[in-house]
């Protein structure tokens, strides 16, 4: 790049303020820093008019999807930063490295499909819906993350307000939904039904990935309700890739590994 020549080249000042006047009006901030520049780049490279159109509308977008992503993520509310790159499949082989990636890709968030993650405490449950989660939104998926207490609270909330549905209807616009650690806490009685409205909502119209340490089988007890936690069950795993985790909790896999008895991992 020639100094001088940085903001001028053949257009003049005219229609660089005009452009700065533009990109204002498009809100678009990276073509109004980068365009200049790539100007010059363009002509001393002889570019087509074509190819400097799309390097500069290129940088605003990719500047425009990292800013939505962090947004998304931001929104989110995931209670930690967990990406499915740090996933140490060698410690937690019942978690297919190729189930996984498949989910990764966020196809089954297209397609409207469900993921159950089951599992003992510390399998790395709450850590794979995150990063299942953080893939959505760098696809440009909405995504919204609580407890299943959480959820309960806030649908109870919209029911004794008479907006139950009003809120089913809003949560839909959320291609994702994660529900972490169903079943930690005995839920009180109408949370059987105040949840097994929130997933007949979304039965084959926008994703859910929930999580549990209770096998499907104990989910009657947790609900307090058999014929409703079945019917839950149901609509839940019709369209889901259900994933059991096994061994022992990562969380205590430190302190095993400094401790006297030798274990062996994997
Ligand atoms: P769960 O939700 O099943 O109780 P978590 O996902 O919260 O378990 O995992 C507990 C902790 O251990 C978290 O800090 C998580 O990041 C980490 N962890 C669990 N499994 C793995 C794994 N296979 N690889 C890397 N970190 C893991
Ligand atoms: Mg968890």
């Amino acid at each position: 790049m020639t100094g001088a020549k940085v903001g001028s080249g053949e257009t003049g000042p005219d229609t660089d303020s005009h452009i700065v006047f533009l990109t204002r009006a498009l809100k678009t901030p990276v073509i109004r820093e980068s365009f200049s520049r790539l100007a010059d780049q363009a002509r001393e490279e002889s570019w087509t008019h074509e190819q400097y159109l799309a390097a500069v509308l290129d940088r605003q977008v990719t500047a425009r999807e990292a800013s939505g992503t962090s947004m998304r993520i931001a929104s989110a509310h995931f209670p930690a930063a967990k990406t499915l790159e740090e996933f140490n499949f060698d410690y937690q082989p019942s978690a297919r490295r190729d189930v996984v990636a498949n989910l990764g890709t966020t196809n089954f968030i297209t397609a409207g499909d469900n993921v159950v993650l089951l599992g003992p405490p510390g399998t790395g449950k709450t850590h794979l819906a995150i990063g299942l989660g953080i893939r959505a939104a760098h696809a440009g998926h909405r995504v919204i993350f609580a407890t299943a207490a959480q959820w309960i609270t806030r649908l109870h909330a919209a029911h004794a307000a008479g907006a139950l549905d009003q809120e089913l209807i809003k949560l839909r616009r959320y291609p994702l939904l994660i529900i972490d650690e169903v079943g930690y806490i005995p839920f009180e009685s109408d949370a059987g039904n105040l949840f097994f409205q929130l997933v007949a909502s979304r039965y084959e119209h926008a994703s859910l990935i929930v999580t549990s340490n209770m096998p499907f089988a104990r989910w009657g007890d947790v609900f307090g309700d058999d014929v409703i936690a079945g019917a839950m069950i149901d609509r839940l795993v019709h369209h889901a890739e259900v994933l059991s985790l096994k061994g022992d909790s990562y969380r205590t896999k430190s302190r095993r590994k400094t401790g006297t008895t030798k274990q062996t991992e994997n």
